[in-house]
């Protein structure tokens, strides 16, 4: 047996979660907070309590390589983190 975990985004009850349209070379392509479409990191651990901690470092390490930052509230994705920025203050609590 084995335990997955992912991460969720804290943002994506967030007005700036739900995104949008962007149109590269006249195509159009929605960007949105990655927890929508199930885009978190993930691992699977075993199901020992040694395995768990291991997969949630292991969790953590993957998130912040692909752009994921912890806030104060929780783990943010990186489209959301990017939104943040925009409105003026993402900041890495981690
Ligand atoms: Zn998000």
């Amino acid at each position: 047996m084995s335990i997955f975990m992912e991460l969720r985004c804290e943002d994506s009850c967030e007005e700036h979660a739900e995104g949008g349209y962007v149109y590269q070379d006249g195509t159009p392509r929605m960007e949105r907070c990655w927890s929508y479409d199930n885009s978190g990191c993930g691992v699977h651990a075993g199901d020992t309590q040694k395995s768990g901690l291991l997969g949630i470092k292991e969790l953590f390490d993957d998130a912040k390589k692909c752009g994921w930052i912890r806030m104060p509230h929780g783990w943010i994705c990186p489209y959301c983190a990017e939104q943040r920025k925009r409105k003026g203050g993402a900041s890495c609590a981690a």
